[in-house]
Formats: C-alpha cells, structure tokens, sequence
C-alpha cells in the first residue's frame, strides 16, 4: 500500500518535472523565433537606411552613363572584362563603350557582352594603338600612354552618338547623359555610379580613388563652403589636375560644346587628365561627390600578369592546356 502511494508520488513528480521543462522548452524556442524575427527586422532596417541592398538590385533609373573601357589582348582580358560586366548588370543606366585596343572587334568580346546580357546598353568599336606614333620633341620622359587612341574613338562615337539623338528628338538640346573613362582592371562599386547619377549638366564630378599615386587615396581637398580648392596628390602636383582617370566624370553636355577636348599623345606622361579637363572646366566648378569626397567607391587596382611559364613549355610541343577554350 506505502510503496503503491510511493510510486503515484514518483509517477506525479516526474510527469511535473516533464511539463514543467516543456513548458520552459517551449518560452525559450519561442523567444529564439522572436529573436529570429527580430534579427531580421534588424537587418532589413540596415538595408532600409544605408544604401546596401537597393544597390544590389538592378532596378535604379537615372541618366544614362557612357562608361569608357580600353581593353588589349592579354591572358587576364576575360577575367577583367567578367568583373566589369557584372558591375554594369548592376547599374541599368550605364551605357558601356567597349573598344579594343586591335585591327577588328574580337569574339571574346563580343561572347561576353552576348554572355552578359549587355548587347543591348553597350557597343563593340575597335582602335589600334599605333606601334609608331611621333611624339613631339624627345623629352625621355616622354613614355606611351596607355587607352588614348581607344578613348578618342569612344569620345567620337559618344559625341556623334547624342547629335543623332537630339536630332532624333526634334530638339536641339541633348538629353542629360554623363561620360566616365571606366579602365578594365580598376575595382568600381556600384555606389560609384550612384554619385555619378547626381553630376548636373554643365558639371565635372570628382571624387576621391584609393590606391593611386603612391597614396591609400588620392582625393580632391575642398574648402570651408565645400569647394574644390585642389589635391592632395604626392605624384606630379603641379599637373593641372592631379587626379587620375577613375576619379571624375563629365557632363555630356561639355563635350559637346567643346569639340577639342580629348586625349593626346604628345603630352607629359600622367597629363592625360589634365588634357582633357583643361577644355572643360576649372577646380573650383567641379561638383565634388561620394559624401563631399570622404568616401572611396573606387580602387586604381592593378592585375598581376600571370606566370605560364608552363604553358610556354607546353607550346614548345606544340600543344596548349587551353585548346579549344576562351580562357
Ligand atoms: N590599354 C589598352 N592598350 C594597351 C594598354 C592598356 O587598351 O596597350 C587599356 C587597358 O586595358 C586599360 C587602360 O588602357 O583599360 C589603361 O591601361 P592600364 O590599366 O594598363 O594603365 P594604368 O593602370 O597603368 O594607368
Ligand atoms: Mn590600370
């Protein structure tokens, strides 16, 4: 009889040991879906608030962007011109002009722009690099500038490009649209673009660019009132301009009305910004972007040429690891 009493005692303690501990089980995986939920409330405000997700997403309107890219054969063309394209899948109003540094448009450019789904905002043009050009003088500090045959053929096309286009509109005024020399082995953030949008008519944007110049960044100063008062460059500071090619942006518009303006081959090597920009503008006017220049969203990275030493050996044998394939 005592020990029956005993057992339903035990059988009641253990059953409330079990319910008592369900229950708590189940106050504290409700509190981790709360905090779950909560987590995520967290994250989405991030989102909401700073500029991360909409970034990513392809769905921003604004002028259309000409971004100008130079590219040359070489064993890491594709690998560029693949981290290139999937920035502009990302930014719907950038226009890409492409134009390769050869005799002819290639296959490999051509896969790729198809590939990416870019053949409809983007064109294919082609100029060669001439072996021989003349430079004026013999300064030996003179050395071959790199892209400036292929951006003149892409200022050419732009140029012609939105006369047609005004034409076209039955209007003499050319739509907003904004040009930025985009070289293929620099690191762009789609935020980059973001702060080109906001370049007004008649204007030269600027912005500091990270790892140039022998600096972390290289970066427009400006003054009290906000005012491009000149650069911090270490390199050649008495240039003009002291800032790279990454670093501006210009308003079509100036182009336009300024027919002379482009690149040259008989200047002093690190002057081609300069050139171009003393046609159009001076410090003081240009419209300073990227959080009044405190912000990087551009790096002048530099791709290492890969060693197929390799390789070599194997054509010596006449054979290639890469045949029949675009590498
Ligand atoms: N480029 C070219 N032909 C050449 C060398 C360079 O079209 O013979 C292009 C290159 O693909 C890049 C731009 O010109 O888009 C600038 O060249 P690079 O990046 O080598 O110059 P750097 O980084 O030294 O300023
Ligand atoms: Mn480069």
């Amino acid at each position: 009889m005592n020990q029956e009493v005993r057992l339903r005692v035990k059988h009641v303690v253990i059953s409330a040991v079990v319910i008592v501990f369900l229950f708590f089980y189940s106050l504290s995986s409700g509190r981790d879906c709360e905090s779950e939920e909560s987590r995520s409330n967290v994250v989405a405000e991030r989102w909401a608030a700073g500029q991360g997700r909409d970034a990513f997403l392809p769905n921003r309107k604004g002028p259309t962007i000409y971004a100008v890219t130079p590219t040359y054969a070489r064993p890491v063309q594709k690998a560029e011109l693949t981290r290139l394209s999937h920035v502009i899948r990302l930014v719907p109003n950038i226009f890409w002009v492409i134009v390769e540094d050869a005799t002819q448009t290639s296959p490999l450019v051509t896969n790729l722009l198809s590939r990416s789904g870019l053949q409809d905002r983007s064109v294919q043009l082609f100029a060669k690099t001439p072996t021989n050009f003349k430079l004026q003088g013999k300064d030996p500090n003179w050395l071959k500038p790199r892209g400036v045959e292929q951006r003149n053929e892409a200022l050419k096309w732009i140029r012609k490009h939105l006369k047609r286009d005004a034409m076209g509109n039955g209007d003499a005024k050319v739509s907003h649209s904004l040009v930025y020399f985009m070289d293929d082995d620099n690191t762009y953030s789609t935020e980059l673009f973001e702060e080109i949008s906001k370049i007004e008519r008649g204007k030269v944007g600027v912005w500091p660019v990270g790892l140039v110049g022998g600096l972390m960044v290289e970066k427009p100063v400006l003054n009290r009132d906000g005012l491009v008062l000149g650069f911090n460059s270490a390199w050649k500071p008495e240039r003009p301009f002291p800032l790279d090619m990454a670093g501006f942006a210009i308003s079509s518009d100036l182009l336009l009305d300024n027919p002379q303006a482009q690149f040259s081959y008989e200047v002093e090597r690190g002057y081609q910004e300069s050139e171009i920009l003393r046609h159009l503008t001076i410090a003081h006017d240009m419209q300073p972007l990227a959080n009044q220049c405190k912000n990087v969203l551009v790096w002048h990275t530099r791709t290492e040429t890969p060693k197929l030493d390799a390789e070599k050996t194997l054509q010596k044998s006449g054979k290639k690891s890469n045949d029949g394939m675009e590498v």
